[in-house]
């Protein structure tokens, strides 16, 4: 039976988070209601929390029903084409709406196709009052304040991540028992299918203090896990309370022993910043999951070079292998990219390689999508989508069998699972194991919000069933 990280941790709080006796009822005074659709990767998550965040103040309750709302933003993706374009699409839809129903409804595009499109979206939608970028949501209610003055459409898509974090309301509205924390954005690194360095900017990490009193506020609001984001995150260097730069390990070996936290997790990390300091604090920190999202998108030295990954298949291998060395129980995830241009059946033979080599517990597999702009997009020798497709499907069967195998190996063994909410039918329980699985048991409602070890009973490729250990 497992022991949960609280009571393995419970003395060793730097300081107790100070208790906020009832959280201020921002919603019952509020008259305005907002709806944020998110799409994308968790720091959209992250954003559209800190929206909401911004936009209490000034009368906004968020909603989950867009039909009512006075304010929509669409808090966007444009990592590939198809994210890109279901933006116009839901932009069409709300149009229609608005004409029909609620004419006074104002409508945002944020993130990285606002970033990346800026006015374009204002001719090819006219339906859109603001567009900002991932940088300027700090600047919401006064844009919003310029258009309700008939100043017309407003676009903000400025540059300066520091400056949304200093401006950024302190006050956070968490929901749940698990929260993100950005404490890095942007990223150097130029891989030639991506268009993050475009639309999210150079790398700039938080400081340490900033970082570590978002993580007490989260605390004292009840949060139990606090998951670190960044593009790069374990490229990050944020200045700490010596005025040098500290390290990711540094930094969650600090938020560790802040009291309330019980779970921490890091994603999304590149494996040329995962230092050997990384690696000892995946093994000798307890509230450290062992769980790590590490992309390695191709297993051809030749496409990862014409990728500008900046390492070798034999690299990354080495570099598992002294993970695993520091902490054997760790899961392992990645993101795979089919069909980049000059990617020959070979080179494709070398990705099925290596996942069968590396062995993942769960994965996020994607063709290659052409982004304008980057310089993937100009290079020679496409791969035909079909030839995509079945690419895609045959590494997908691999991934999917390893993870199904994974959760199968589960069955038996008790894991400390964080309960987040109710289940579907009465008496059951949701929460997430330290693997991150959805995970399902019978249980009194009071457990919400605890740490509990549950038996492993049950197992499907996305999801565990369990009971309560006894
Ligand atoms: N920084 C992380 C890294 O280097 O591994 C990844 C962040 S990126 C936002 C998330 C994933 O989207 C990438 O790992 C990649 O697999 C996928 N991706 C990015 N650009 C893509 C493209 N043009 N086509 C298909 N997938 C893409
Ligand atoms: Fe994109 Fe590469 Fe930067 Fe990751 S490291 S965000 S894939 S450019």
């Amino acid at each position: 039976m497992t022991t949960s990280p609280r009571e393995k941790n419970a003395p060793r709080d730097i300081d107790a988070p100070a208790i906020i006796a009832a959280k201020p009822d921002v919603t019952k005074a509020n008259s305005k209601k907002v709806f944020i659709k998110t799409y994308g990767c968790q720091m959209n998550v992250y954003d559209s929390e800190r929206m909401a965040d911004v936009l209490a103040p000034i009368g906004y309750a968020p909603t989950d029903a867009p039909d009512h709302a006075d304010l929509v933003i669409l808090n966007t993706c444009h990592i590939r084409e198809k994210a890109a374009e279901k933006v116009y699409s839901e932009l069409g839809r709300i149009r229609k709406y608005k004409e029909t129903n609620k004419p006074d409804m104002k409508v945002a595009v944020a993130g990285c196709v606002a970033q990346a499109e800026g006015a374009e979206i204002m001719s090819r939608a006219p339906v859109v009052d603001m567009v900002l970028g991932p940088q300027t949501y700090h600047k919401l209610p006064e844009m919003i304040a310029k258009v309700h003055r008939g100043t017309g459409q407003v676009l903000e898509t400025e540059f300066d991540t520091l400056e949304k974090f200093d401006e950024l309301p302190e006050l956070r509205q968490p929901k749940g028992f698990s929260s993100f924390l950005t404490i890095q954005e942007g990223c150097d690194k130029f891989c030639t299918f991506c268009v993050v360095p475009y639309t999210r900017g150079a790398e700039v990490s938080r400081s340490v203090a900033h970082v570590v009193a978002e993580a007490r506020q989260l605390a004292a609001h009840g949060v139990r896990e606090i998951t670190l984001i960044g593009q790069n995150v374990n490229a990050y260097n944020g200045i700490g309370e010596d005025g040098k730069e500290w390290t990711l390990g540094q930094l969650i070996r600090h938020v560790a022993l802040i009291g309330g936290i019980d779970r921490i997790r890091f994603t999304t990390s590149h494996p040329r910043d995962m230092d050997d300091d990384l690696i000892e604090t995946l093994g000798n920190e307890p509230k450290l999951m062992p769980y790590l999202h590490l992309p390695i998108q191709a297993g051809s030295n030749k496409v990862l070079h014409a990728m500008n990954r900046g390492h070798t298949y034999a690299e990354y291998k080495e570099l598992i292998a002294k993970i695993r060395a520091a902490r054997p129980d760790i899961a392992l995830s990645g993101d795979f990219i089919v069909g980049f241009p000059g990617e020959t059946e070979t080179d494709f033979q070398q990705t099925m390689k290596c996942v069968e080599e590396i062995g993942y517990g769960s994965s996020f597999s994607f063709k290659y999508s052409v982004r304008p702009g980057t310089p993937g997009a100009g290079l020679p020798r496409q791969v035909p989508e079909d030839e995509k497709q079945d690419r895609l499907v045959r590494l997908q069967a691999l991934l999917y069998q390893q993870q199904q195998d994974f959760n199968k190996s589960l069955i038996g063994r008790t894991l400390s699972v964080l309960v987040e909410g109710v289940g579907r039918k009465d008496d059951q329980l949701f929460g997430r194991s330290p693997y991150l699985q959805g995970t399902h048991f019978d249980g009194p409602k009071d457990l919400v919000g605890q740490i509990v070890d549950v038996k492993i009973t049950d197992a499907g490729r996305n999801s565990l069933v369990g009971e309560l250990a006894t």
